[in-house]
Formats: C-alpha cells, structure tokens, sequence
C-alpha cells in the first residue's frame, strides 16, 4: 500500500492558479453572441468576441441550421473516412473553395484540429519547421507533435526568417523537407504578418508555405476571403491556407485550403480528421449559410472596417497605446497586469465587456484590454465604448 494520492495534484495546482490570479473566471453569456448581450446577468457592449461580423446570430445561418436538422438529423453518425461524410460536408467544402478562390478545401471539426492533425504530416523526422515566435498554440502544438527540427524566427521579420533557414541549412543541409508557418493575423497584437515577403523567402529556399488564417477570414481580403486575398498570392506560393469556421463565419469548424493533392494527403493523414466525429448537420448548413452570407452581403464586412478606424482613432486620439494593430483587434496596452484587470473590471461596471490579456500570454510590462470590434454594434455603441474607455482609463492614470 501506497499513501499517494493520485489525485492531490487537481486541486494544489487549481490553487496555485487562483493564489496567482492566473485561473480563468468563466463569464456567463445569458443569450446569444450579439453585440448588445448579457454577460452574468450584466447588459453589456461585447467588445472581446471572435464574432467579428455578427453571423452567429444572423437569421440565415439560424434557418440553416435548423433546416438542416430536419432533413439531416442531429449527428453525422461517424468520422468522415467511414460513414459519417454527408452531402452537407462536400457541398461546404465545394463552397469554401470557390470562396477562398481555391482549388481544393477540406473542413475539420476545429480550426486547432486542423494545426494538431496536419502540421505533424507535412513535416516530421529528417525535416525543418521555422515558425514565428507568436504563433498560435494550436500550431506549437501541432509542430511539437512532429518529429522535425524546430527553429524560430522574430516575429513578422522575414529577414530573420532567411537568416534562420539559412542557418539551419547550414547546420543539416541536407533536409528532406522544409516548411514555413505563420499567423496571418496575431491574434493578441491584431498586426498582420507580411506573408507576400514570407512566401518570397521561402520560396528562395524551396520551402513549403502554411496560414493560419483564423483572424483574417472575413476581415481582410476581397469581401473577406482572407490573407491570401488581401495580399494578392496563389495556392502555389502559399501552399496550405488553413481557417477557421469559429471566428468571422460564426459558427464553427476548421478547415485547409490549397491544391487538390495537398487536400487528399491532409484527409488520408491527419489523425484528428480520421478520427474524430464529423459535424452535425446543422454546423455544416449554418457554415454554408455563412459562405453565402460573405459572398452576397458585403456590407458586414465593410461596416466592421468603419467601426475598427472609427474606434482605434479614437483610442489613439485619447493617448492609448494600441501597438502595432492593422485589424479590427485593437489591444489598449496598458502595462501591468493588475491594471489590466483593474480596467476591465471597471468596464465591465460602465457596461463594456472587453477581457484583459496578461503575461504568459503576453510579455510582461505589455498587459492589454484586448478589443475586438464588432460589425453589428451601432455608432452610439461605439461612442459609449470609447467614452468608457476615456473613463476607465482617466480614473486609472493611463492617460
Ligand atoms: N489559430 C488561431 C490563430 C486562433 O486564434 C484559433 C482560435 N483561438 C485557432 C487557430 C483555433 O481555432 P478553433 O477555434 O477553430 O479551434
């Protein structure tokens, strides 16, 4: 007999986090995502949603989805591979593609799927993954689970991104494989990463190219279709094109987007696409109604990019500090994180729901609010936004 615990850990470590102020207080939305929401039982402006155009509430998407149940039920019944790819599934990813102006796309139940089941595909023993220094958990995941050399490169800098191939070439020349993988937009700073000149280098190098496009899609691009757009590339320079249904589309699922070859490799290979259940039905209509939504409803997109010039004006104009941001995520860098917490808190009392972001997930001395606009807040709602933030932030010193 043993007197371990094999539990014991659960709750020191829960503690450890609360004692530190670093556990996650869950907010409680009381009804849908939508601008004007509640948020533990709290009216509140939601200034920290994914939402970006407002398609998690709009009425097409709900009619969508409720259609689909009844033609298709509520579960796909299996993983895609056996019988659980239905007629839904191929007529999104048709869709996508056409969207994406790609030759070929696949969904997965998850844009973190998608990193974790493909990236440890493309590359593994005997090859080379450079990454950006603030990519994304999901893709540190992803290439961890590879078997392949890791190195990283300054964040956004594509000439450090050729002084690290150059190196690691130098180092191990004979590399079977070599893939670059990016952020297209950092989703902590809202900057968008020069991906024409980070193709252009690894194409020097005859490395393969991988988006992530999570904060992009629906933001930038013609009428939203993306990075890829927005910087006028192709599939055969930008090889993997790789989103998310969760954020701009509103609903949620992943998905990858390049030639059809890389999408049969990606389906044959990755192991969370294999095995894991497909979407239900009313997730994959919801999804194509979202398609349809940004291909004949512009007017969402445009509107997003007049509030976030509206709102960083603004925030600018009142002596904050918004980094080096170029897309509708505007953090309010304020320093500590105390201040940060202090600040939200005290929005969230004037009515504004906008989380704060603190080391680890940020350097330290750089705490945020980190906003995200929303297409369907109206002007007075911007305006009592800004006048909170002018508020919280005089009370608290920052400007
Ligand atoms: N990549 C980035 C850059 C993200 O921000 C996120 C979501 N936080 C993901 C991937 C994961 O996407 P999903 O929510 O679809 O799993």
């Amino acid at each position: 007999m043993t007197d371990r615990d094999p539990v014991g850990f659960l709750g020191r470590e829960v503690a450890e986090l609360v004692a530190a102020d670093l556990d996650w207080k869950l907010r409680v939305l009381g009804g849908p995502s939508t601008p004007r929401c509640t948020v533990d039982g709290r009216p509140v402006l939601m200034f920290c949603s994914n939402n970006y155009l407002g398609l998690s509430n709009h009425p097409r998407l709900k009619e969508a989805a409720i259609a689909a149940v009844r033609s298709h039920g509520v579960g796909s019944g299996s993983v895609r591979p056996i019988a659980g790819t239905m007629d839904l599934h191929m007529e999104l990813e048709r869709r996508l593609a056409r969207f994406k102006g790609a030759p070929a796309s696949l969904v997965y139940q998850t844009g973190f799927a998608a990193n974790a089941g493909l990236l440890p595909q493309l590359v593994g023993e005997g090859d080379l993954v450079v990454s950006d220094e603030l990519n994304h958990g999901s893709i540190i995941d992803g290439v961890r689970l590879s078997r392949a050399e890791r190195a990283v490169y300054r964040h956004a800098d594509p000439a450090d991104l050729a002084r690290a191939l150059a190196t690691a070439e130098e180092h191990a020349p004979a590399f079977r494989r070599i893939l670059v993988v990016t952020d297209g937009v950092f989703s902590m700073d809202g900057d968008i990463a020069p991906l024409d000149r980070i193709a252009a280098v690894a194409h020097d190098h005859g490395a393969m190219v991988y988006v992530d496009d999570a904060h992009g899609e629906g933001v930038l691009g013609d009428g939203g279709r993306g990075i890829v757009s927005h910087y006028h590339l192709t599939h055969d320079r930008v090889h993997v094109e790789m989103g998310t249904f969760s954020k701009a589309f509103g609903v949620v699922g992943g998905h990858v987007s390049g030639s059809p070859e890389l999408v049969q490799f990606a389906y044959n290979k990755s192991r969370t696409w294999l095995l894991s259940g497909s979407h239900p039905p009313a997730v994959v209509a919801a999804c194509i109604a979202a398609v349809d939504v940004l291909e004949q409803e512009p007017q969402h997109v445009a509107r997003l990019w007049a509030l976030t010039r509206r709102f960083k004006q603004a925030m600018v104009g009142l002596g904050f500090d918004t980094g080096a941001s170029a897309t509708p995520i505007t953090p309010v860098i304020v320093g500590e994180s105390a201040t940060a917490k202090r600040m939200s808190e005290r929005l969230l009392e004037l009515g504004v729901f906008a989380l704060p972001i603190v080391f680890p997930m940020v350097a330290k001395g750089k705490a945020r609010i980190r906003t995200i606009m929303n297409a369907a807040l109206t002007d007075d709602d911007v305006g009592a936004a800004i006048a909170a933030f002018e508020t919280a932030g005089r009370e608290l010193g920052l400007i």
